[in-house]
């Protein structure tokens, strides 16, 4: 008796190293995977070199990089000047002139520097540059989830009971290729009027359930400073405002925006939430992580909302890689967006199937701060919708059948 409790300890032990050994086994075939997927940390000494070449194209400073409104001042919007940036074949060039004059497009310096300078299908670059796929999608929507039925003011989107988005801008750092408000981006860039908003404003005083305001456009960080800190302050001041949220994807395309005047104005209003959409873990940069970081010490919590993008990030174990990329900046993945039918972007839209795929190898064979809620926006603007792998296989008053994460099954008795 004694002698076989001194041996259970060894053979506890035992069965947790066979057993370690099993968990090594599963991740593995990842980990080689992952050495192959290129980072934004990887390639910063290849993304300093590009900065040059621009930089020198611009005949401009490491400052003049660093200032926001010169990389909005130079955004990178003319074939032929992209041409001298990237090894364009003349084919390609004409593609995205001719693209261009239906479709417009514009890139920041900043994000132009994490472009492959050859390969066409590299993810920055489906990203920023349009293509001739844009012009063969005779199916997508102009507004696939409803938001000009949903505005019970000026510059709001109401579709939730407790919360609301004020739009205040339709401009961005860069067109996105993917860009689910494509109607909304003109020939020109304009700031939502400030009466406009001061009515948005009206209707939140007015609407005490209202508990959580998101700003965003467009990109809510290519406000001024000086209006930011009006806005945000307004809010602030609504007693029934729980909570603020600004969407932006600053931190992806114009890292140089979050400035430390900027960080002392947000610090001024928590709580403070930044959602933004890094769909590649090339986007996690140095220049990210310097950005969060500012925004981290300014007391604002981030988030990242993924869009689940054809050819770019609906592999599994790039989402996986994203994901582990950002929380090292931060940044807590939120939500993957299943790519929405807009006209022009057709082609980015991936099938359901792959965002299950990717949900599965997520949940269990990763840290849980790393899964975010996939979800699918339900056509005429239903609203978000969860979409999940299957856990609970069946469900009646006395059991439930679980399958776990490895893909056991097992009863579960309810007492
Ligand atoms: C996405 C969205 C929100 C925010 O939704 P959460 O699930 O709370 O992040 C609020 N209002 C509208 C109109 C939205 O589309």
């Amino acid at each position: 008796m004694s002698v076989q409790l001194q041996n259970r300890p060894e053979a506890f032990r035992q069965f947790a190293l066979r057993r370690a050994e099993e968990l090594k086994q599963m991740v593995t075939p990842y980990l080689k995977q992952s050495n192959t997927i290129p980072t934004g940390f990887l390639r910063s000494e290849l993304y300093e070199f590009r900065r040059a070449k621009i930089l020198s194209y611009f005949d401009a400073t490491l400052e003049d990089w660093e200032n926001w409104h010169w990389q909005m001042t130079h955004r990178i919007s003319d074939s032929h000047v992209l041409d001298s940036l990237l090894s364009l074949t003349a084919e390609q060039s004409m593609e995205i002139e001719r693209v261009g004059k239906t479709f417009r497009w514009a890139v920041s310096p900043y994000y132009l520097s994490l472009m492959d300078g050859t390969d066409p299908f590299d993810p920055i670059r489906l990203q920023g540059l349009p293509t001739q796929a844009e012009l063969f999608d005779n199916f997508g929507e102009e507004d696939p989830m409803g938001e000009e039925i949903t505005s019970p003011a000026p510059s709001i989107t109401r579709r939730y009971p407790d919360r609301l988005i004020i739009n205040v801008t339709n401009m961005c750092a860069m067109y996105c290729r993917h860009c689910q408000r494509r109607r909304n981006i003109g020939e020109t860039d304009t700031h939502s009027p400030r009466n406009q908003l001061k009515a948005a404003l009206d209707y939140i005083r007015a609407n005490p359930e209202i508990r959580d305001v998101l700003v965003t456009g467009g990109d809510a960080l290519l406000l001024s400073d000086l209006t930011l800190d009006w806005l945000l302050g307004e809010l602030h001041a609504i007693p029934h405002v729980e909570i603020k949220r600004l969407g932006t994807r600053a931190p992806v395309t114009l890292p140089m925006r979050i400035t430390d005047e900027l960080c002392t104005i947000l610090a001024k209003y928590p709580p403070l939430y930044i959602n933004t959409q890094f769909n590649h873990p090339k986007e996690v940069t140095t220049d990210a992580k310097k950005a969060a970081d500012k925004l981290v010490a300014a007391g604002v919590v981030l988030g990242n909302q993924a869009v689940l993008l054809k050819g770019i990030n609906h592999q599994p174990q790039i989402m996986k890689k994203l994901n582990q990329e950002l929380l090292k900046i931060r940044v807590r993945p939120y939500y993957i967006f299943h790519a929405k039918n807009v006209k022009g972007t057709r082609h980015f839209i991936p099938r359901i199937q792959d965002g299950i795929a990717i949900m599965e190898q997520l949940r269990g064979h990763t840290s849980g701060l790393a899964v975010p809620t996939y979800i699918i926006n339900a056509p005429k603007g239903g609203g978000k919708t969860p979409v999940s792998p299957q856990y609970l296989i069946s469900l009646d008053e006395n059991k439930a059948i679980l399958r776990t994460w490895e893909g056991k099954y097992i009863q579960y008795e309810t007492p």
